[in-house]
């Protein structure tokens, strides 16, 4: 089985900076680590490599930097990883990103699976798994809390929605994107890290994927950030503490009469 692992290099910080005058984060300063949720991504696949054989690859879009990235994927069980940098890719949005991905997984030639995380911490759109299916003309599931059962044709996966799961089957190849529910990821191994520092990483640019270039790069990503604001969070409570029945009584119906004209109830 030929695995194929997108991970994005994300800033160490619930809180993003970004620049109001360009609409595009403010990176330096920030540690940067591997996306958290992209962390289930690579657990789950070298879980199927270990139950069913095959290989792992691991490909990031980012800076040189995002190599440490890779690293960490392989220090984690990944077999192999490609690093996706050149000054030509940088501002890419989703549609962008998800091009540039798509053009080095074709590269790669075959593949069964490619496994992404549900969202990354920094840009939180969750668009660039589908849009790498988009692409590549594959079939995709997201929000995948199990894999059941991996077939010769298709993967039997658990899918989490509002009210519970669904149980849902999907050709090879295909795209997932996991939740955190899947698994738990392991940690580094100390002969992982040995082995993913002594690798050569591909670097590969858009020559090597053969990207248009009006496709890639603040200049070929559609999406425009005309503005940026921080939402001012104000909550005006309401408290009451009431000493007796009637007064407790009386709070709650005063709620009711609150929720109804919301309409909330
Ligand atoms: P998501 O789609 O949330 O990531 C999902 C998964 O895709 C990840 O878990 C990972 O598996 C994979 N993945 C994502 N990026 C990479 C990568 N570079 N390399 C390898 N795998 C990857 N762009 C838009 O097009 N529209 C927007 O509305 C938009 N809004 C933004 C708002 C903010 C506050 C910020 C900081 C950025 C925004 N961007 C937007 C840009 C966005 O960060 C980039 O397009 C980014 O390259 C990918 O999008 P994402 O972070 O939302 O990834």
């Amino acid at each position: 089985m030929k695995i194929i692992v997108p991970i994005k290099q994300v800033p160490e910080t619930s809180n993003v900076k970004m620049d109001m005058n360009t609409g595009t984060m403010v990176r330096e300063g920030v540690e940067p680590i591997v996306n958290p949720l992209d962390l289930y991504a690579i657990e789950e696949a070298v879980n199927l490599k270990e139950k069913h054989g095959g290989e792992v690859i691991a490909i990031s879009m980012g800076p040189q930097k995002a190599g440490f990235a890779i690293k960490e994927a392989i220090s984690m069980g990944c077999d192999d990883g490609i690093l996706l940098t050149n000054k030509a890719f940088a501002g890419s949005d989703t549609w962008s990103t998800s091009y540039v991905l798509s053009q080095a997984i074709r590269k790669i030639d075959h593949f069964d699976v490619i496994i992404c995380g549900e969202r990354a911490t920094d840009g939180d759109t969750g668009q660039v798994g589908p849009g790498i299916a988009a692409w590549l003309d594959i079939p995709f599931l997201t929000y995948i809390s199990c894999i059941r059962d991996v077939g010769e044709n298709n993967i039997t996966v658990e899918r989490m929605i509002e009210n519970g799961y669904e149980t849902l089957d999907i050709e090879i190849p295909c795209l997932l994107t996991v939740v955190k529910e899947i698994n738990y990821p392991r940690l580094p191994t100390l002969g992982g890290k040995l082995r993913a520092k002594s690798m050569e990483i591909a670097t590969w640019g858009p020559e090597e994927i053969e990207a248009k270039k009006e496709n890639i790069g603040l200049h070929g990503s559609p999406t425009r950030v005309v503005k940026i604001s921080t939402p001012k969070v104000s909550r005006n409570g309401d408290i009451r503490v009431p000493n007796s029945e009637n007064e407790l009584n009386a709070a709650i119906n005063e709620l009711i009469v609150f929720l109804e004209r919301k309409g909330t109830l």
